[in-house]
């Protein structure tokens, strides 16, 4: 698959060459080819679909014992008060937007062979903002 004149991109600093380089030279990073780092796209969009639906899954789970009277489990399953919800709910939808991130990070990679910093940072930002105003929340509450 490393052909000579396949395109090599350091994943630090993303200098690209056709040289077949083995380091970068702006950094010592070591280069990858545009199948290499397709090929690391597909396992980070696989990895983050399977965290995020799995995450999704375990809200749901959890919504449905909490929030179902009537469910015999129920009653017996959870103890903790609102405040104990939020924080489980809290964690999930950070271990899931952790995990969108890696999937639309690893589907610019797969579409453009290239890594893309600004989506992470966009969507690590946006995720920022979402955890402050949950704890602004819990305060003024
Ligand atoms: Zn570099």
């Amino acid at each position: 698959m490393t052909g000579i004149n396949e395109t090599r991109i350091c994943y630090k600093c993303d200098y690209e060459t056709k040289n077949p380089l083995g380091a970068c030279p702006q950094c010592g990073h070591h280069l990858r080819t545009t199948a290499q780092v397709k090929r690391l796209g597909m396992v980070m969009a696989a990895l983050g679909g399977f965290l995020t639906l799995f995450m999704a899954g375990l809200t749901v789970t959890v919504a449905q014992l909490v929030w179902h009277p009537f469910d015999p489990r129920a009653s017996s399953s959870f103890t903790g008060g609102p405040e104990a919800l939020l924080f489980i709910f809290g964690i999930f939808a950070v271990v899931m937007i952790f995990g969108l991130t890696s999937l639309a990070a690893g589907i610019f990679q797969i579409k453009h062979g290239r890594r893309n910093r600004k989506v992470v940072k966009m969507i690590l930002a946006l995720a920022g903002v979402l955890v402050a105003a949950g704890c602004l929340v819990q305060i003024i509450l």
